[in-house]
Order: C-alpha cells, then structure tokens, then sequence
C-alpha cells in the first residue's frame, strides 16, 4: 500500500520487479479496459523505450511507472499530457528537495542542466477521439551515476548525484500522482496548466535547434501556442514546432 492521498491516480497499483516497459504494460492494461488512473511500476526495465525508440537505460533504485489517462480530448491535444506530468514532476521534486527543477521542452527535467527524468506520451485513439493515454515517467531517483549508460552521464544526472543521498521514493510517488492527477483535473484550461508549467520552463527566451527526420532549424524558442506546439522566432518570423518528431537542443 502506497498510502496515496489521490482520488483516482494510482488507485490501481500494478507492482511488479522487472519488466519490459511499464508503458507497453500499461497499454495492454489500457486496451483491457483498465480504469482511468490506473498505474504501472517496476524496481526495473529492461527494454524501456523513450521518443522515436530511443532506450531509456532504467536500472534499479529508479522510479519507473506509467498512467494510464482517458481524457476527452481530440487526438491533436495529446500533447498536454505531455506538459501536465512534466509540470507534476517538476513540482514535486521542488516541493521535495531544495533542487531547481527546470523543463526542457516537451518533455525533460533537468538539474543542473542535466537530464534527470525522461517522459513518453503514447496514445490509442478510435475515429477522432482519444481512447487511452499512457503517460511514462522515468526518474533516475537513487541511482548512482555510474549507473547509467556511459553515453548519457555527461548530459544526465540522478536524485541521489544531486543530493548526496537517497529519497524517499514512497513519499515521491505519492506527491507525483496528487500532483499528476491536480493538473490532470486543468486539462482542459491550459492556459492555466501553461502558465504554470512556464515557471519551471527552461527553453523559453533560449536559442535552440529543433531537426526532425527532414530538416532543422534554429531560432529562438518565444512561447508555448494553445496546440502545444513550441514558437520559434526564425528571422524575424514565427514557426511552430510540434513535440512528435522532433529533437531539441539548446545551443
Ligand atoms: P534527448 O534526451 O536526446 O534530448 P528526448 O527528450 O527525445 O531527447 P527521450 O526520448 O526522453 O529523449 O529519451 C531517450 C534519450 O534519453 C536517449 O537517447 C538517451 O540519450 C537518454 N537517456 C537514456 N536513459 C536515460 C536515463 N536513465 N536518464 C537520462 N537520460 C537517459
């Protein structure tokens, strides 16, 4: 028992040491029917994916769960997802610790500068209509750096790196799904859940280059539209970017 102060998220647990992916779990507890709010986690993945099939390394002393969400919403709008648990994990690590938790577009927290938790949305959807979301989170809670893939240590970091010790890993889980299902209950007003994400958004004012499979442009990210999608100024023009295809990097 988790001891959750939530009404729905997480009221349904599925606990397990080690899987695949929480996400693939969910979405065939999802495709099941299981109840909106229920919630899959693992001491450990073997085969977590994050975007475009990139592995997401998640050893064990990490948090690894994945929501399921059954918002009603037009498919296009899936993307807030992606803004509301970015923003419920960003809180809850300030709320937690006297770290500076700071979103790098769509979808990373970062510490330091350093990416300490990743975020994939995934999506089934009927006609024009979601029927389910997943919402993975990963966070390298206590984890020892050394832990983690030697490819990702320069630019990612870990709860237990930054603090010198280990958290309570209940306790977050229980602050993450209050604070995941209290924004969930803003989704469809997100101004308000924009206005407030934007407080911990890092890339906003900054230089950035989004590529894509296609092409890339650099320009300076000035704001987040009512699609979701990140404006870029590009000489002295405004493009939009949308999270889906796209990788980001500031310069
Ligand atoms: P990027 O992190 O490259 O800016 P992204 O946000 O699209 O892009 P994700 O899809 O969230 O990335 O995650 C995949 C990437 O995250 C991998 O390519 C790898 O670089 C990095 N990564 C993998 N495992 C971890 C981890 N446990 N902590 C931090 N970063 C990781």
């Amino acid at each position: 028992d988790l001891g959750l102060d939530t009404e729905f998220m997480g009221q349904n647990i599925i606990q397990y040491d080690e899987v695949d992916s929480t996400n693939q779990l969910a979405k065939e507890q999802a495709e099941n029917n299981a109840k909106e709010g229920t919630v899959v986690i693992a001491e450990k993945q073997v085969a977590a994916k994050g975007r475009v099939g990139r592995k997401f390394s998640s050893p064990k002393g990490g948090i690894w769960l994945s929501c399921i969400l059954r918002p009603d919403l037009k498919p296009v709008l899936a993307t807030r997802a992606t803004y509301l648990s970015s923003l419920a994990l960003a809180k809850t690590i300030a709320e937690l610790t006297n770290l500076d938790p700071k979103i790098k577009w769509p979808n990373d927290v970062l510490l330091n500068g350093a990416k300490v938790s990743g975020i994939l949305t995934e999506m089934g959807a009927e006609l024009d209509q979601i029927n389910y979301l997943i919402v993975g989170l990963g966070i390298n809670a206590n984890i020892d750096k050394k832990n983690l893939p030697v490819e990702v240590q320069d630019r990612a970091t870990t709860l237990y790196h930054e603090l010198g010790q280990k958290i309570d890993r209940i306790k977050f889980v229980q602050y993450l799904l209050k604070f995941i299902e209290e924004s969930y209950r803003q989704i469809n007003d997100f101004n308000a859940l924009l206005e407030e994400w934007k407080k911990y958004a890092y890339t906003i004012g900054k230089k950035v280059v989004v590529s894509s499979a296609r092409n890339k442009i650099s320009g300076i990210a000035i704001d987040i539209a009512e699609d979701g999608a990140l404006i870029l100024e590009v000489d002295g023009q405004e493009k939009k970017v949308y999270s889906g295809d796209v990788s980001l990097r500031h310069q």
